[in-house]
């Protein structure tokens, strides 16, 4: 059970941390929600902006000391509403922890603070020749934010989602100790793995307050495909075909026409090519022209093979930014397309996502609803988007709960998961819970007790602790 932040706590972390907290009416509406206001807005009580791991260790003494819930806030970019303060507490602001610590070739790795923007700590990496994989579609997202929601993107079939490029951390926990885990090693098999648990966790096991990432050598040559078929079913049946190939992918993307049509509209700006209902973007990437054209060939000859209508290939810095720069605007587009929107964010085997995507379809159709979707064909993770548009409130939020609750049902029956990317935060709790062994649910609860005996970090988010 937590208390209310007193007038009488604020003047003490004020006088503990010695410099500026935020209150009241001073506090900006930005920290009462993330991306998704559709999963509930509140104002924190209190936010602080701490410049050391110092100032955050004594805050989180001093909150575990007077029972105050606290939730650490990267770029509020997030799609389920994990930094936002549900239950009032004090929001801590990392972004003011934003140093890009060290570029390390000797070990390849990057040490960033969690506050460090992505698009910041990507453009860092490749000046020094290094790739830091990790794509999410997000760039003004934190490296913390990405950590602590293990970010995916658009490159995970070939690199991974974020958890396979953090090899060390130092968190504070919520009593206040300092620890670190893992480190610049490129193994470790001594004892229970905690980095990887922390990463994932959304601010409910640790506050991080320092990363250390692996840099791998950037690849110096990239070609994407745009492969048009008929129908998306088409495109996505392709996809395990294109994953068997002798190459590894670096993205398999699929969207369809409205998305792009959604696209164009947002950004002003067409796609090469919008003549067809659904396509699959694939790229490859490497160092070696030849070998690359031969990947690319094989590639196109499948897709043909496999039903596709034509292929169209981007070599060239302006034509792949055509694709990506429409790709990356997707759902910005489709919110900016309609009055308020719901998400799933299912992963299902990659063989399983023409099947999924065909029955939110079918539902669709059967309930009168207007969705969009898209997704990252080549490792099962579909966005899916429910579209209010001008349904009375009533009614969208009797058709967006029933929608979900249809997608969720049929993603446990197809074995999937209820997050590919995106977590869990306060929004998708009730599916994570229906989706998972009881068992598994009381040993993540113990987990969570073990590291916050008095839930104070991010209560009420991804479990719920009675
Ligand atoms: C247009 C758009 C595209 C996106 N594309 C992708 C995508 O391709 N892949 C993907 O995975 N996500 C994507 N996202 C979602 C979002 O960008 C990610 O979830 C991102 O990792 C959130 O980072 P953030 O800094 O904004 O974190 P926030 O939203 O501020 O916080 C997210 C969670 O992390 C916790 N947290 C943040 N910092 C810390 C810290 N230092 N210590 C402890 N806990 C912390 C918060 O408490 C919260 O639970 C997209 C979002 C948008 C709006």
């Amino acid at each position: 059970m937590h208390n209310k932040v007193t007038r009488q706590n604020i003047q003490d972390i004020k006088d503990l941390l010695g410099h500026d907290i935020v209150i009241d009416s001073d506090i900006s509406e930005d920290y009462s929600h993330d991306e998704m206001t559709i999963y509930g807005t509140r104002a924190p009580d209190l936010v602080i902006t701490p410049k050391c791991t110092e100032d955050v260790s004594k805050l989180l003494k001093y909150a575990n000391d007077h029972l105050l819930p606290v939730i650490a806030r990267g770029a509020g970019t997030g799609l389920c509403g994990g930094c936002v303060a549900i239950e009032g507490g004090i929001l801590v602001d990392m972004s003011h922890m934003d140093k890009i610590l060290e570029i390390d070739k000797k070990t390849m790795t990057a040490t960033f603070e969690p506050g460090v923007i992505l698009m910041n700590a990507i453009e860092k990496v490749s000046e020094e020749g290094f790739l830091y994989a990790p794509d999410p579609g997000e760039k003004s997202a934190t490296i913390g934010g990405n950590v602590m929601t293990n970010a995916g993107g658009m490159r995970a079939i070939k690199y991974g989602v974020t958890r396979d490029h953090i090899k060390g951390l130092e968190v504070v926990l919520a009593d206040g100790s300092v620890i670190t885990l893992g480190g610049k090693t490129s193994k470790n098999s001594s004892g229970y793995d905690l980095k990887d648990l922390i990463i994932g966790s959304e601010g409910t096991l640790a506050i991080v307050t320092k990363i250390i990432a692996k840099i791998i050598p950037k690849p110096k040559l990239m070609t994407s495909l745009l492969i048009p078929f008929s129908t998306l079913k088409d495109a996505l049946d392709a996809v395990p075909y294109i994953t068997n190939l002798e190459d590894v992918a670096t993205t398999i993307e699929f969207m369809e026409k409205e998305v792009i049509e959604d696209a164009r509209l947002y950004l002003g700006k067409d796609f090469p090519n919008k003549d067809y209902n659904a396509y699959l973007i694939v790229s490859y990437s490497g160092n070696n022209k030849n070998e690359l054209e031969r990947m690319i060939n094989l590639c196109a000859e499948l897709a043909l093979e496999k039903g596709a209508i034509d292929v169209f290939i981007s070599d060239t810095e302006e034509r792949q930014a055509s694709i990506w720069d429409a790709r990356g605007a997707f759902l910005e587009a489709i919110k900016n397309s309609t009055t308020e929107m719901d998400e799933c964010d299912v992963v299902v085997d990659i063989d399983k996502v023409a099947d999924f995507n065909d029955f939110a379809k079918n539902v669709a159709g059967r309930e009168n609803i207007r969705i969009r979707s898209f997704g990252h064909a080549g490792d099962g993770n579909l966005h899916i988007y429910i579209l209010k548009d001008d349904m009375p409130d009533d009614i969208w939020q009797r058709k967006a709960k029933a929608f979900m609750d249809e997608l969720y049902e049929e993603a446990a029956i197809l074995k999937g998961q209820v997050s590919g990317e995106h977590g869990i935060g306060h929004a998708k709790k009730a599916y994570l819970k229906d989706s998972l062994d009881p068992a598994v649910i009381e040993l993540m609860k113990k987990i969570k007790v073990a590291f916050d005996p008095h839930n104070i970090l991010n209560p009420a988010k991804v479990i719920d602790i009675e």
